[in-house]
């Protein structure tokens, strides 16, 4: 891609998703007839993939194929619909240039616009209850490939990807959901780590860690889960990803050592890779379809 790429907005979503009216239809679906169908329609495209739940996803070549893609309505006597996916078509960048520290998001949305930016966020920072603007940007793109830079104004700004923070639940302290998705009975304290109070009634004169027995509390950004999690984060969004695993597999041995596996699906993952930092090292490794991650805190 030459510069030039980022000036005109040649954009078209790349990734469908084929679904049935009844739902597990297109499971039981032969892979010839559906290879068949989408050929005589669509042509060659990309990749075809048969997720979990019976759905089809279409990674067309260019627009012409996403024309005809969407005008499908049947695989074999399936009543079908392909729609856009409604992640992957997308790509999260951040920009950070003192220079803009002062214009407004709809003004840089302005300047962008015509770089397939769809939307401009501006990180702020709390502190003391007041929201403080940073000079950082978030630039969603209409467009699954993240530009390597950005023109506004005359400024060329270098995009890096963006990475969001792990998400960490404020009842239970674990990762991976929301306080709303909680599925747990129970708070614990994000200082203490014990049940039944948090962490602005905890009377406890030590912090321990929820979810690694650290001692420092569950929000700590040193905590080493947490940089595991930022790890995981990082991975999936730089080599794409779809989502994990819903079997996380954990185990641990308290007397030596903590393992904690987490598996997550992935697309194409062809590296393996060791992190090491004085008291925890996690490793990376391909397994089938999954990576594991198998992350180690040493004892004292
Ligand atoms: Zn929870
Ligand atoms: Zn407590
Ligand atoms: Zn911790």
């Amino acid at each position: 891609m030459g510069p030039s790429s980022n000036q005109q907005s040649n954009a078209f979503s790349k990734f469908y998703v084929i679904s049935s009216e009844a739902n597990n239809d297109l499971k039981l679906t032969s892979p010839i007839l559906i290879h068949k169908t989408i050929l005589a329609l669509v042509g060659d495209v990309k990749s075809i993939k048969k997720l979990n739940n019976g759905n089809l996803l279409i990674e067309v070549l260019n627009s012409k194929q996403a024309e005809n893609l969407i005008k499908l309505e049947k695989i074999g006597n399936i009543q079908v619909k392909a729609s856009p996916h409604h992640t992957l078509n997308h790509s999260k960048g951040v920009v950070s240039e003192s220079e803009f520290q002062r214009d407004l998001e709809e003004d840089l949305l302005d300047c962008l616009k015509n770089q397939n930016v769809i939307v401009v966020k501006r990180i702020t920072l709390k502190r003391n209850g007041q929201n403080f603007p940073t000079k950082h940007l978030i630039l969603t793109f209409n467009n699954p490939t993240l530009p390597k830079s950005v023109k506004i104004a005359y400024i060329n700004c270098p995009v890096k990807p963006y990475i969001p923070d792990p998400i960490r639940c404020f009842k239970c302290q674990k990762f991976g959901h929301t306080i709303t998705a909680c599925r747990s009975n129970k708070e614990n304290c994000a200082r203490c780590s014990l049940p039944d109070h948090n962490s602005q009634t905890c009377k406890s004169t030590t912090p321990k860690c929820f979810n690694c027995s650290g001692e420092h509390p569950s929000f700590s950004r040193s905590c080493p889960r947490y940089k595991l999690e930022k790890e995981i984060q990082t991975i999936k969004i730089t080599k794409k990803i779809i989502s994990r695993s819903p079997t996380d597999c954990n185990g641990q041995n308290p007397k030596t050592r903590y393992f904690i596996f987490l598996c997550i699906k992935f697309f194409s993952y062809t590296s393996s890779s060791s992190k090491q930092s004085p008291n925890s090292t996690i490793t990376t490794h391909c397994h089938k379809k999954y990576i594991c991650f198998s992350y180690n805190i040493k004892s004292n």
